[in-house]
């Protein structure tokens, strides 16, 4: 697939000795190339990350009889990345190992696995009409639904979709609650046709806040800090369900927040509304998360074993943070180093839609510097963080025409640059090994999940059909993670035990699953 093939590295100057140039043609085209010397750079600002220093760029010179090959920094990169199953099932054995260890007391373990306060999950037998909304990023997400109990289910639902103005998104607590309220009081007011509030009642809400909080019951928690560029005063170590209610009374709405979920939680209510074999529920978009339901007894931190009953309740495991044992590269470590948030969320940095496209960005650069992979210099457009986003290595790995012209177009756009045949096969190449770590190790996490459900009550999931609902952009975009994903479990569980375990796409799951959650905890009977 290469022209050259590299037999050694003087190490210290980047003069790599060639083999074989096996293509006269290319090779005497690389030569010319291979003359050139230093280009250097002018910096660029970084796009999220303040720690981010522009180094010179410099493409080393190279001896003009010689050319150079990205081929030897591709299989570093492949080694480094690998996820054989001696490697998967150690991340499965320590995911367990950190859930059990978090389920003892808080801050045992880097899986931080909150007590979400879901203890009953929908049944299907939910009646009336319940409101949900989701504020989790630029925009806040609202949605009603009527339901129609065991027959009728779903009767009808709406949405609307709001973006926040980006002052409110730094200014005061009142000010963005009040925008907020404002939304939903509008909302409400379009409430016709098959959406009947009875007589006298008070609308009721489930409230998807996807922020860190410190949640006290099913109706209210604490906003540990705020993330995703918000940072709004006043309200950092508020119950943020007391602001939404009081925002909603300012403004004359009848309504109350009735359950505050995650977005995780949201989703594991959502799918287990149509099938009661949802047991664990996954979301891989920006981010990732994962919960599961868990038994009370099974929860020593908790401190009120609850045997008699044997109930059950939710837990978000908060998985992100995970990072026992991962296949690590140097890439990683310098995303990390550079990041906002640098040595946490390490399981998040390897596997999640955020990611993956930078950490692609990065071997680029690498390859680029040191084996000319764009020609004489490294094109300036990818020095920029986060320039190469994740839905461009998906579309990359999509390209199926003979000269890869989907993967030039995009080069083009995001670099700058015009790349040959053997550079786009090359790139894809990156992009496969990451996405195939990724989606192998979030495999593995969630064989985690399941095996410390299975450890803890024999045939509980590996007996009997058991169904992770998965919900988010990069798992319901991304096909090649999606199967890397699905070939981990396997190969893990092996084919008798993995045929019982589906793993399943919920698409939108957790808007209704939120309102779903605030009918199973109404304050009005059915
Ligand atoms: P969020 O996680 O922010 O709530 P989503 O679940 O919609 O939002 O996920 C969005 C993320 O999904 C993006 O940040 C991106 O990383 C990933 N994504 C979106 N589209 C694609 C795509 N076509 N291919 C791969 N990943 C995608
Ligand atoms: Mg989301």
């Amino acid at each position: 697939m290469y022209h050259q093939q590299v037999i050694g590295l003087v190490k210290g100057t980047s003069h790599y000795k060639v083999a074989d140039s096996g293509d006269s043609a290319i090779a005497s085209s690389t030569e010319k190339q291979a003359m050139s010397v230093t280009a250097s750079l002018p910096a660029v600002r970084p796009l999220r990350s303040a720690r981010w220093v522009p180094r010179a760029r410099v493409v080393k010179s190279v001896r003009s009889s010689l050319t150079i090959s990205p081929a030897p920094i591709l299989t570093k990169l492949q080694r480094d990345c690998a996820t054989p199953l001696p490697v998967l099932r150690h991340v499965a054995d320590a995911m367990a190992a950190d859930m059990r260890a978090g389920l003892e007391v808080d801050a045992g373990s880097d899986l931080k696995m909150i007590l979400s306060y879901v203890d009953a999950l929908p049944t299907g037998n939910e009646k009336g009409l319940f409101y949900a909304l989701d504020l989790g990023g630029t925009n806040f997400r609202v949605l009603r639904v009527q339901l129609g109990g065991k027959d009728e289910r779903v009767i009808a639902t709406e949405f609307e979709q709001v973006s926040i103005p980006p002052e409110l998104m730094s200014g005061t607590s009142e000010e963005l609650f009040d925008f907020i309220a404002t939304g939903l009081t509008q909302f409400a007011q379009k409430e016709t046709g098959k959406f009947h509030l009875p007589q006298g009642r008070t609308r009721e809400l489930g409230f998807t806040f996807s922020f860190p909080v410190k949640q006290t019951s099913i109706d209210s928690g604490i906003l540990m800090n705020w993330t995703k560029g918000f940072s709004v005063s006043g309200t950092a170590g508020k119950d943020v369900v007391a602001c939404l209610n009081e925002a909603m009374k300012r403004q004359g709405l009848n309504m109350r927040v009735s359950a505050l979920v995650n977005d995780t939680v949201g989703t594991l209510a959502g799918a287990r509304y149509w099938d009661d074999d949802v047991m664990v529920a996954v979301i891989l978009g920006t981010g990732t998360n994962a919960c599961y339901v868990e038994c009370v007894n099974a929860i020593p931190k908790l401190h009120k074993p609850n045997s008699t009953t044997g109930g059950k309740t939710i837990v978000n495991t908060e998985w992100g943070a995970f990072s026992n044992g991962l296949p690590l590269t140097e890439f990683d470590q310098e995303m990390d180093a550079q990041s906002k948030n640098p040595g946490e969320q390490i399981f998040e940095k390897t596997i999640s839609g955020m990611y993956l496209g930078e950490i692609v960005r990065r071997v680029l650069v690498r390859m680029a510097e040191d084996a000319r992979l764009f020609g004489d210099s490294v094109p300036e457009k990818l020095l920029m963080p986060f320039s190469l986003r994740t839905p461009d290595i998906c579309a990359m790995q999509q390209d199926s025409s003979k000269d890869f012209e989907v993967v030039g177009s995009i080069l083009y756009n995001v670099a700058g640059v015009n790349s040959n045949l053997s550079t786009r096969k090359t790139i894809i190449d990156v992009c496969d090994t990451i996405a195939k770590r990724g989606g192998r190790l979030a495999g593995a996490g969630i064989v985690g999940i399941l095996q410390k459900m299975e450890e803890d009550s024999q045939g509980i999931v590996f007996g009997k059909r058991t169904v992770v609902a998965m919900d988010g952009g990069l798992y319901e975009h991304y096909p090649q993670y999606r199967m890397y994903l699905q070939d981990a479990v396997t190969e893990l569980l092996g084919d008798e035990i993995s045929k019982n375990i589906i793993i399943e796409h919920s698409k939108d799951g957790s808007g209704i699953g939120a309102a779903l959650l605030a009918a199973t905890n109404s304050m009005y009977e059915h």
